[in-house]
């Protein structure tokens, strides 16, 4: 980041706290929150739930990013909902808004196309903006770079259950680089053109592929088509994507498609990575939009969780769980 970018630090709020591992071990992590001043009152809920089912305990400091200043209300109400380190910064515009070389005609055209296809966000340049962001950008911010492993949060999401582990430690122990809760179809003509990047960067750089990929979670036919599948990343180590990013990056898929963050790490992480570095977490409630997932069964007793089983997307019609399941023959605990 150039010195000249207009960042706006405000040094971290609150003290780190011991960690309730047994051992007092903690990982090198964040919880990351891109947000504008707007999102407040989803903001200060998400910020609660977490809080009062994980945080609490394991006092993980939050980082809230935005690609305007947050108000000194919005800091000062926001601090208040946690005993944790706090910090807010700003996002440099070069990491944020559409760069200069995108032929701006073809992008107008690519979001009167999905207008027309009346596909949710179509339209909008700020979520364009945001889609590129959150898939190569944000770890780059100074507030985040001293961590490896980050735990997205979003305005307006729901935790339903008590989380009595360090999901973090056990990533790190288990070798683990990508999680999710949930995970879904894409609509196809947002990433109209993301399957046939891929296949140019695999070609060029076969080396980077993992012999022990998770190509059949992605792809039903060995690699030929994308199945849309991909999960929304809830936990993520940014290495899978560093070694694309400036290949997905110069194709300008974000502006004249609209592609997705989810759909770039998943895929980055299926293929760069071992297939067993994905982690389903089973145990964490979560509510996001219409989309939620609920543990059952004993998970759901030992977590008191606030959601009902019976409800989760795990299964249902769109839902790709089935498919990561089996990539281990087994279901996932
Ligand atoms: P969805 O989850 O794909 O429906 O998209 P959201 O509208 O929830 O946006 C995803 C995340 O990006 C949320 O954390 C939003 O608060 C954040 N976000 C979306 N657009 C903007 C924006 O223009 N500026 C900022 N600062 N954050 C944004
Ligand atoms: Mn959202």
């Amino acid at each position: 980041v150039s010195s000249s970018s207009n960042l706006s630090i405000s040094s971290a709020i609150g003290q780190y706290k011991p960690s309730p591992d047994p051992d007092g071990r903690r990982a090198n992590a964040t919880f990351v929150f891109l947000c504008r001043n707007d999102d407040l009152d989803g903001v200060l809920a998400s910020v609660q739930s977490m809080e009062d089912r994980f945080n609490r305990k394991f006092h993980y400091p939050w980082v809230f990013l935005n690609d305007e200043p947050f108000t000194e209300d919005f800091q000062q109400r926001v601090t208040l909902m946690t005993d944790s380190p706090v910090s807010f910064g700003l996002i440099p515009q070069e990491h944020w808004v559409q760069p200069d070389w995108i032929d701006e005609n073809r992008a107008r055209r690519g979001r009167q196309h999905l207008m027309n296809q009346r596909i949710i966000y179509g339209g909008s340049v700020p979520y364009r903006n945001m889609c590129r962001f959150n898939s190569g950008f944000f770890f780059k911010h100074p507030l985040l770079q001293a961590y490896r492993y980050y735990w997205r949060v979003e305005p307006s999401v729901r935790f339903f259950c008590d989380l009595d582990y360090d999901p973090f430690l056990y990533m790190e122990e288990h070798d683990k680089i990508y999680s999710f809760t949930i995970a879904l179809e894409e609509h196809r003509e947002t990433v109209k053109t993301l399957w046939d990047s891929v296949k140019e960067f695999v070609a060029e750089n076969p080396h980077l592929v993992n012999p022990e990929n998770a190509m059949d979670f992605l792809s039903n036919d060995g690699g030929e088509q994308y199945n849309m599948c991909h999960s929304i990343w809830t936990f993520g180590a940014a290495k899978p994507i560093q070694n694309s990013l400036n290949f997905w990056t110069a194709k300008g898929g974000w502006y004249y498609e609209r592609w997705g963050d989810a759909p770039v790490h998943s895929i980055a992480a299926s293929l760069f990575a071992r297939k067993d570095q994905t982690h389903f977490f089973r145990d964490i409630g979560y509510k996001h939009d219409r989309f939620g997932h609920c543990p059952g069964g004993a998970q759901w007793t030992a977590g008191r969780c606030a959601c009902n089983p019976n409800d989760a997307f795990d299964y249902s019609a769109g839902s790709c769980l089935n498919r990561f399941e089996a990539l281990f023959g087994v279901p996932i605990q």
